[in-house]
């Protein structure tokens, strides 16, 4: 029996077949690792891109918060000096004879001289050691009001020895009625007692106006500290902020060990994170900061990552799908190869089977003959054919008709079958009623005993067959082996053979008779 072949070699492959083994799964497994390594760097790219983009945003917002803090800060410390000086310019005139001796209105020029060009400083008092206004840059200012109640006031009678600049939180001028910040002097006798206070205010609207130069909106929070952590001035401007102390928030007293530079910290007013950058303006404790909200530095990036993130996304599903379709498409393509192997290998096995009994057909035996041959020849082994023919079946046929004695061929076949039952044995019906068996690697007298058997199992069903000479079925059989028998081409043995079934008949039927040894061959 033919069996399926298990690999189809580059002669017997039909038209239009593919090489499995290198076409079918492992390209396809191939193909979804090569699509998944790209989409994995595809990914990994973009990741790595993204993460870039996400580190520009960052120094990008530190960057102009810094410029801004340096820009705006210097801008406050160089009027903050100005005014400053204003003041030193009091406390060092107040201090001169030539100055106390002079006439009031002369006086008046010479201490409040320097005051009136400063920009947003509002006016110049002078204050006695009780708290009177003695005068100011304003002529028009009441003498003799009680200005002892002011925090400033307060604070250098609480601390006569200090000489420098005071810097009081943001308050309502009962001068001017407008929101101010007083700058505030100590006065000195020149014995060096306490001889009063000079102090002057800073609009607050003219700090709105600088810090207003500042886009808010995009750069952040903008806050000035003043001493104790007071808020002097904010942007976008808060009134209820304004005034209020954030000494004790964790961020304001970093931001006093640190001096300057940048760091995210809780929000000194309000809750949540922020970048903080921020700077000590000039000699006085003076803190310019700029707040900005994680979330609005990574405003713009987080759309331009989700934007980029739907475009990956898109494309590995493209990607994904194709391969899912590509790899059905080899699946699809892989099973129908399959089947045609196995419908050609079907057919090849019909080709060479008859058809009556399921044993192979003439032409396999002379494809089996010829190839058993070839291989007894080269490994140098016996090789054994028995020919086995139906007795009188002419008669037998006539007798019970060509139904019946398709039955009888099936019996015969079915005989032949369980005596020549090694895997490697090879048996054909190769006529009407003529049966042939190969027998390789056997000799003559197995053969023979193989034959032997065939004939006692056929005649052992008893089949009635009134016109033969036995009155049931038999067979007669002829033997012939090589090396036993000279023989040098497959047919010469199926001669001998032949002779020898022959010889079987002759002699009577339902015999076996093999052929004599050649003497040359033994
Ligand atoms: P011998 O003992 O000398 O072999 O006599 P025989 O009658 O068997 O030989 P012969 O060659 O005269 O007849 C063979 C017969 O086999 C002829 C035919 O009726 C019969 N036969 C051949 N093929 C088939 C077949 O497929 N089916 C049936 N039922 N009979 C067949
Ligand atoms: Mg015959
Ligand atoms: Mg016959």
């Amino acid at each position: 029996m033919p069996s399926t072949p298990e690999v189809v070699d580059a002669e017997t492959r039909p038209p239009g077949y593919l090489d499995r083994s290198w076409f079918g799964p492992s390209l396809a497994r191939w193909l979804t690792v090569a699509n998944f390594l790209t989409v994995a760097s595809l990914i990994s790219v973009a990741a790595l891109l993204l993460w870039q983009m996400r580190t520009d945003a960052e120094r990008r917002s530190e960057l102009t918060a810094n410029s801004l803090v340096q820009v705006l800060g210097r801008d406050i410390a160089r009027n903050v000096e100005l005014y400053d000086l204003s003041l030193q310019a009091v406390v060092d005139s107040f201090g001169r004879d030539d100055v106390a001796q002079a006439a009031p209105e002369l006086r008046q020029l010479i201490l409040f001289n320097r005051a009136a060009s400063a920009p947003g400083f509002a006016f110049l008092l002078l204050l006695d050691t009780n708290g009177a206004i003695v005068s100011g840059s304003n002529p028009l200012v009441p003498k003799g009001l009680d200005r002892s109640d002011t925090e400033y006031f307060r604070h250098f009678t609480a601390h006569p020895e200090d000489d420098g600049l005071h810097i009081s939180p943001p308050a309502i001028s009962r001068v001017s009625g407008q929101h101010m910040i007083m700058l505030s002097r100590r006065l000195s006798n020149p014995d060096g007692s306490f001889a009063g206070v000079v102090v002057g205010g800073i609009k607050i609207d003219y700090l709105r106006s600088l810090f207003a130069s500042v886009d808010a909106e995009h750069a952040g929070t903008v806050t000035l500290y003043g001493p104790d952590g007071v808020i002097l001035m904010r942007e976008p401007f808060d009134q209820s902020a304004i005034g209020t102390s954030v000494a004790e928030t964790p961020s304001y007293r970093r931001m006093i060990a640190m001096r300057d530079g940048s760091f995210v910290g809780p929000a000194t007013v309000g809750d949540g994170e922020r970048r903080l950058t921020f700077a000590r303006l000039g000699t006085e404790p003076l803190i310019l900061s700029i707040a900005v909200a994680p979330s609005r530095i990574y405003a713009e990036w987080w759309q331009r990552a989700l934007g980029l993130g739907m475009v990956l996304l898109s494309l590995c599903g493209v990607t994904a799908g194709l391969t899912w379709l590509l790899r059905r498409e080899l699946g699809r393509r892989e099973q129908a190869e399959a089947r045609l192997v196995a419908a050609n290998a079907h057919l090849a096995e019909q080709a060479t089977t008859d058809a009556l009994t399921g044993l192979g057909n003439r032409r396999r035996f002379d494809d089996a003959l010829a190839q058993e041959w070839g291989r007894a020849m080269r490994g140098r082994w016996p090789l054994s054919l028995i020919l086995i023919d139906a007795d009188c079946f002419k008669g037998f046929n006539d007798t019970y008709g060509h139904q019946r004695g398709d039955e009888a061929l099936r019996l015969i076949a079915g005989s032949i079958r369980a005596a020549a039952n090694r895997a490697s044995d090879i048996a054909c019906r190769i006529g009407g009623e003529e049966f042939a068996v190969i027998l390789p690697e056997v000799d003559m007298a197995r053969a023979e005993i193989v034959a032997e058997r065939i004939r006692a199992t056929v005649m052992g069903w008893a089949m009635s067959h009134a016109a033969g000479p036995h009155a049931v079925l038999t067979v007669s059989c002829g033997v012939t082996s090589v090396p036993e028998v000279l023989a040098h081409t497959p047919s010469a043995l199926g001669a001998e053979a032949d002779a020898a079934l022959y010889a079987a008949k002759g002699a009577g039927r339902n015999l076996v008779r093999c052929t004599e040894p050649s003497e040359r061959a033994l």
